[in-house]
């Protein structure tokens, strides 16, 4: 439905305030940002984004750019039942009082409408139907169903300027430097090549001859995929429908009226100061605080992490922003982050590589121990609750020791498998790797109890023959199992450290994304201390308290609800007719 003139509130600020008047004014760029971005565009508003780096996409173009989408297109063409009973039920236990029952109530609702809307205007996605929710314990979880991966898109599209502007994907996770990307199933496809099977090769040969074409004209390949397929897709989209993006530009002060309702911004563009009246209202979507060392200090659990693989933009100044004219953060819980356990290196050009450990953990033949030599929980577990055993036992850094074998065949962390022995060099130099000859000598080299660790190895081998974890169930969760080796017997995720040198990794907790948010209802707005609505104001993303508070549900609940949650708040900004008393305020105050 197209915006109408009526639904407005009467403005009471002359024209002549304004360099700049827009209807939906949006702070932030990532799957937030560009859901509102795009959606206000499609109903009619007219829709100015800015971002305050140099590139569109923050961490969503870093990302896998999965969305947990329960009851999904795909799961209903298939007849799955996956409504609010069972993903309403999952969340309900999973999460209970720890966040507002609203919220998820609107996620639920709104998710799989968003993703259909977003794939009516051609931001499309593929169904991973086989990733497990991360807590298959608990009633409702899916063992397969609700993750979706954004379709590759071809950053020419865009033209050069503008695919020149969406943020390069993190260069561990890409190919030749970080210039060509391929999907994870890609990845798993051309790995085979390696095992020397030659199956993959006309993937190999279809990618790089692209690769390589795009080479003489971009500075990397156009072929996009996850969350740089998402974002330059709807960077698109918004620019089909006239939407404008600012880079380099930087919302300092939030503008109200005499009620207190959100009118527009004052933004630091181009060496001046802009005023922009935002008609419908102000969104933020800055993605927040997993790049503020203070806000990384004040709300997250110590040892403060000291990195992060999230966008340089996620400062939490947006947040400010929303507490200065009356929202409220979220009550702060025990971690206010999702994490990732990663391992740190320095690349050569100086600037710091944050490695994520995703899958490794769940291989066979591969430990995660504490000082004291001894494991602290099943390392096939989620990345998210994987860290939260590393705080809760006082693990920080964790170690993953493994033998040459299952490193050779596995690898582990940024070192891929199959790996010539004379590339392992340079870790081992950097200190990124540890080896030594005996369990024991690698254990005093690291700093950990050799007996413990002794013990523990002693354990695992057992464990491999027998294919029971005795300790931890490592190799029982089906979570576990699907990262695991499906070659590999008596059990998939169960192997022995026994053939030297002998490795080890340090991981520290890093967070991917923040929980703590402003609060917000199920429309998007941001609220204030009593929980009423702050007039023109949205907030997205990680902006916005997780509708899962701390809670990691599924593979994707952050870019999935900054979709979701773009979307209603751009709705709402469109079509919302303001309540009496905000009508009545407007006018009072003109
Ligand atoms: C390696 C990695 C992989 C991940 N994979 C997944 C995944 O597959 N699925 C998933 O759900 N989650 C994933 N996550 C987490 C997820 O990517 C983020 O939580 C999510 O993308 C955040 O989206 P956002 O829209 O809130 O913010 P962002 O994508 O970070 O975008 C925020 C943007 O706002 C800009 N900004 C900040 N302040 C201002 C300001 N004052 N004015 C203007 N602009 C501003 C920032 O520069 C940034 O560009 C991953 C994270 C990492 C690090």
């Amino acid at each position: 439905m197209p915006a109408t003139d009526t639904d407005v509130s009467p403005d009471p600020h002359p024209d002549d305030q304004w360099d700049e008047q827009v209807d939906l004014l949006i702070l932030g760029t990532g799957a937030g940002g560009l859901a509102a971005a795009v959606t206000g565009a499609n109903e009619g508003l007219s829709v100015l984004v800015l971002e305050k780096t140099e590139f569109l996409g923050g961490t969503t173009a870093y990302s896998a750019g999965t969305c947990w989408i329960p009851n999904n297109r795909f799961q209903r063409a298939a007849g799955v039942t996956d409504d609010a009973q069972v993903a309403g039920g999952y969340l309900d236990r999973l999460v209970g009082d720890k966040a507002p029952r609203e919220v998820r109530e609107s996620y639920l609702r709104n998710g799989s409408a968003a993703i259909d809307y977003f794939d009516r205007l051609g931001v499309r996605f593929w169904h991973s139907a086989t990733v497990v929710d991360y807590h298959p314990e608990i009633e409702g979880a899916s063992l397969g169903g609700r993750a979706l991966e954004p379709q590759t898109f071809d950053g020419r599209i865009l033209g050069r300027e503008n695919f020149g502007r969406v943020r390069p994907p993190v260069p561990e996770f890409a190919l030749f430097g970080g210039t060509m990307m391929v999907r994870r199933a890609e990845v798993n496809q051309l790995l085979t090549l390696l095992q020397g099977s030659p199956k993959a090769a006309p993937l190999a040969v279809r990618l790089g001859a692209r690769w390589a074409k795009d080479r003489l004209t971009y500075r990397r390949g156009t072929r996009l995929a996850m969350g740089n397929a998402l974002v330059a897709n709807l960077f698109h989209q918004l620019l089909e429908r006239d939407g404008q993006v600012w880079f380099h530009a930087t919302a300092t002060r939030l503008v109200t009226d005499a009620a207190g309702r959100v009118i527009g911004a004052v933004v630091a563009y181009q060496g001046r100061e802009v005023r922009v009246r935002a008609r419908r209202g102000v969104v933020l979507a800055g993605g927040g605080f997993s790049s503020s060392p203070q806000w990384r200090t004040e709300y997250l659990p110590t040892p403060t992490p000291q990195y992060t693989r999230a966008g340089e933009g996620s400062t939490g100044d947006t947040l400010a922003l929303g507490q200065s004219v009356g929202g409220s953060l979220s009550a702060p819980q025990d971690d206010n982050a999702f994490w990732f356990p990663s391992s740190v290196a320095r690349r050569k050009d100086g600037s710091v590589a944050v490695f994520p450990h995703i899958w490794d953990r769940s291989k066979p033949g591969i430990v995660a121990v504490g000082t004291d030599g001894r494991r602290f929980v099943d390392e096939s577990v989620s990345y998210h609750r994987f860290v939260r055993a590393m705080y809760a036992t006082n693990t920080v850094p964790a170690w993953l020791i493994i033998d040459a074998r299952s490193l050779h065949r596995y690898g582990l962390g940024m070192i891929r498998p199959r790996l010539p022995k004379a590339y392992l060099r340079k870790y081992l130099r950097s200190g990124y790797l540890h080896a030594a000859p005996t369990i024991r000598e690698l254990a005093e080299k690291i700093g950990v109890d050799a007996d413990g660790l002794a013990t523990t190895v002693a354990d695992t081998n057992r464990y491999a023959a027998t294919g029971v974890d005795a300790e931890f169930g490592k190799g029982t969760s089906p979570f576990g199992l699907q990262y695991g080796d499906p070659k590999h017997r008596p059990n998939a995720s169960l192997g022995p450290i026994e053939k030297a040198p002998f490795y080890a990794m340090a991981l520290v907790p890093t967070p991917l994304g923040t929980s703590l948010g402003l609060r917000t209802n199920g429309d998007a707005q941001v609220l204030d201390a009593a929980g009423g609505p702050v007039g023109g104001l949205y907030a997205c993303g990680n902006d916005a308290a997780s509708m899962s508070a701390a809670e990691y549900p599924g593979a994707g609940c952050q870019v999935g609800g900054g979709l979701t949650f773009g979307y209603v708040a751009a709705r709402h900004a469109a079509h919302a007719v303001p309540s009496p008393i905000e009508t009545l305020a407007s006018v009072e105050t003109s």
